[in-house]
């Protein structure tokens, strides 16, 4: 296990610099991504930023976004490769043979296999921004406006704008120098939830009419399938937290949303009230997370997913919570 002293001692000796994110990118893993590409930059660094997924329309707020490539194809080798916020095979990207010497990995999932020298997991972390805020405390950067508004959506975004289980008081503390250092959090909160499209928020009238739940009420389930995206003239980024509203239901403890992916695959995403652990579960299911939040990809049609995925789940709860 490394640790960002080793991380910035590492870097110096490298000119040539990768930065990638996991699929299907979120808040935290863009503005971490940003943030730190801008401070290696500061440091006289070349960077390139590339992850497999475009920027969703939500993030194109944020500064040097447009300077993030995305596509299953990366041309040229590096010096070092850093990937934020995932493990390294969640960016969908070189199937394995990644393309530079030094392999860096900076993450906060607690089911992160580690499998990289170069590997800082902080499984306590609010979100990998908080991460990228204290490599760059250590590394002596000054934090500059534009890197405090990415590094502000990271902690907010990954924090469900500070309501969920890993808002702590020192990610709060980092959040209130981001805004002294000029984040201006009503932009954030403007582009990420007040700028829905309107057939958005028709596809989570269709989805949240069609929601189901266990007898015993306990776990509630939402599908997304592409024939709805079509329907609706929606794609994936537009379901994004989706699932939370399956889990405001009262009595809940595990939401689940499937989102089709593929003909036969699935896009599961997993939220529990905090009684219900789902991390090992969705390791189990060939994905990770958190205790909370956790996801997975799987093969097969719906109703074998939805079978397999509800029956675990119902034992999760039964033998977590009991009867
Ligand atoms: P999501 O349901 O995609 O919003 O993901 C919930 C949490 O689980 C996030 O922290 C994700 O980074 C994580 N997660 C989702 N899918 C996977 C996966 N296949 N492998 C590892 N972590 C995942
Ligand atoms: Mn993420
Ligand atoms: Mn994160």
């Amino acid at each position: 296990m490394s640790d960002p002293r080793t991380i910035i001692a590492a870097l110096q000796s490298c000119n040539t610099i990768l930065i990638s994110v996991h699929k299907s990118p979120d808040g935290d893993a863009l503005g971490s991504q940003l943030a730190l590409m801008l401070a290696l930059e500061k440091m006289g660094k070349t960077v390139t930023a590339h992850n497999l997924d475009p920027v969703p329309e939500i993030y194109r707020f944020l500064p040097h976004q447009a300077r993030i490539a995305s596509g299953p194809v990366v041309t040229g080798r590096f010096d070092a490769m850093i990937v934020l916020d995932s493990d390294p095979p969640r960016t969908g990207l070189f199937a394995g043979d990644y393309p530079a010497a030094k392999l860096i990995n900076i993450d906060h999932h607690i089911t992160n296999p580690r499998l990289w020298p170069l590997t800082w997991l902080d499984a306590a972390a609010s979100a990998t921004g908080e991460m990228i805020y204290k490599l760059l405390l250590e590394a002596g950067l000054p934090i500059d406006r534009d890197m405090a508004l990415c590094l502000y959506t990271s902690i907010f975004t990954d924090t469900g704008s500070f309501r969920y289980s890993n808002t702590s008081p020192e990610c709060m503390r980092i959040s209130a120098t981001l805004l002294e250092a000029g984040a201006d959090p009503w932009l954030v909160t403007e582009n990420v939830y007040e700028s829905y499209s309107f057939n958005r928020l028709k596809l989570l009238g269709t989805v949240l009419g069609d929601m189901e739940r266990s007898p015993d009420k306990r776990m509630a389930w939402v599908v997304v399938t592409d024939e709805l995206f079509h329907k609706t003239g929606t794609t994936a980024e537009d379901t994004d937290n989706f699932v939370n509203y399956v889990r405001s239901v009262s009595g809940v403890e595990v939401a689940i949303l499937f989102r089709q992916t593929a003909q036969k695959q699935y896009k599961i995403s997993l939220r529990s009230k905090g009684r219900v652990d789902l991390s090992s579960l969705a390791q189990a299911l060939g994905g990770g997370g958190h205790k909370n939040a956790a996801g997975s990809t799987l093969d097969g049609t719906l109703e074998d997913i939805k079978r397999k995925v509800l029956g675990e789940v119902a034992k999760v709860i039964l033998s977590q919570m009991g009867n």
